[in-house]
């Protein structure tokens, strides 16, 4: 039964029983249904009974509670919120069968993504672009529908407020809230907070990060038992992340770029270039799944592309921006991909 087309929904007759009888009476409920249940010596039991054995009687009197009810109807459930950024810590661990090593505050995992691997996975790749939100993603849909097509799941999320970079890579990873891990605006603190970073290290895995030298993946997760790549920039980190594949050594891999980030600050989000860097994120994370897909083919994996928040025009200025508590900024697409196939 679907709660928003049944007004009765999670209501039992008992509670509109007594509603009705507090609202009129018994004698008003026996002037508009004529029973003797409601005239003689009346009891709720006694007309709970009759009701659930007289159908035309019930309805009676649920349609006469129905149509007292306040205008809207019954009070309906909010809409679920939609999944957060916060969410990818827990995801990440559970996807590797990782129960521990996170704050027990941290968010629960993204049910939409562990329903993708209902057995898990032994290795995982998290690429992480910076700045692309839904809303670029949803206007150059030729840039990223390749995505779709091998089979990744668009999966809607927000991001945390503020949509800055190392507030937001903090909350995916450590699965807190800014407040919960401490990093409210933009600055580069080596977290102190439990993470991803250390959760799997303590179930005995190993994990790499690969980023941008001095980019906040770079510096926020440091000291962690965990291999830490600084590279000078995007070409440098695809190429180490590749070799790193190769290797076979990691269990998990988070992988950052930053040039589409680079050049909407620059410029514009919208500018060539801008779109050209987009470009060159999707086609170094197809690179780095098919090196993927190669060297772990015998084992189930999964893959994700999880930029960290959106970008907008600033007017002031005509360059991109981020910062700010609208969908250009909060609103994300994460795409993942779990399972054998190649
Ligand atoms: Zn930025």
């Amino acid at each position: 039964m679907e709660s928003a087309k049944d007004p009765l929904h999670g209501v039992t007759l008992e509670q509109i029983l007594v509603a009705m009888q507090k609202r009129h009476g018994w004698a008003g409920l026996g002037r508009r249904i004529e029973v003797r249940c409601f005239l003689y010596d009346p009891s709720i039991k006694s007309a709970l009974t009759f009701l659930r054995k007289t159908p035309w009687a019930r309805s009676k009197l649920e349609a006469w509670y129905l149509r007292e009810l306040p205008r809207g109807g019954a009070p309906k459930a909010p809409p679920a919120p939609e999944p957060c950024i916060i969410s990818v810590a827990r995801t990440a661990a559970e996807l590797l069968g990782v129960k521990a090593g996170l704050a027990p505050e941290a968010a629960p995992a993204d049910g939409r993504v562990l329903a993708l691997a209902p057995g898990g996975v032994k290795k995982l790749l998290l690429y992480a672009p910076d700045a692309i939100g839904r809303n670029f993603i949803s206007k150059q849909a030729s840039t990223f529908a390749c995505l779709d097509d091998t089979g990744f799941s668009r999966l809607p999320l927000r991001s945390v407020y503020p949509p800055k970079t190392p507030v937001c890579f903090a909350s995916m990873f450590s699965g807190l809230t800014p407040h919960g891990h401490g990093i409210k605006q933009y600055e580069k603190p080596q977290l102190a907070c439990p993470t991803l970073f250390d959760a799997l290290p303590a179930a005995g895995l190993r994990a790499g990060i690969v980023a941008v030298k001095d980019s906040s993946m770079d510096l926020i997760f440091r000291g962690r038992p965990v291999d830490y790549y600084s590279e000078p920039d995007d070409a440098a980190v695809t190429a180490r992340a590749l070799a790193l594949i190769a290797e076979g050594l990691h269990d998990a891999l988070v992988v950052y770029h930053q040039e589409y980030d680079d050049v909407l600050h620059a410029g514009s989000p919208w500018a060539e270039k801008a779109m050209a860097a987009a470009g060159h994120h999707v086609k170094s994370f197809r690179e780095l799944v098919n090196a993927f897909d190669t060297r772990w083919a015998a084992l189930p994996r999964a893959a994700a592309f999880l930029p960290d928040h959106g970008a907008h025009v600033d007017p002031a200025t005509g360059r991109g921006t981020h910062g700010d508590d609208i969908p250009a900024d909060m609103s994300l697409f994460h795409f993942w991909r779990a399972g054998r196939a190649g």
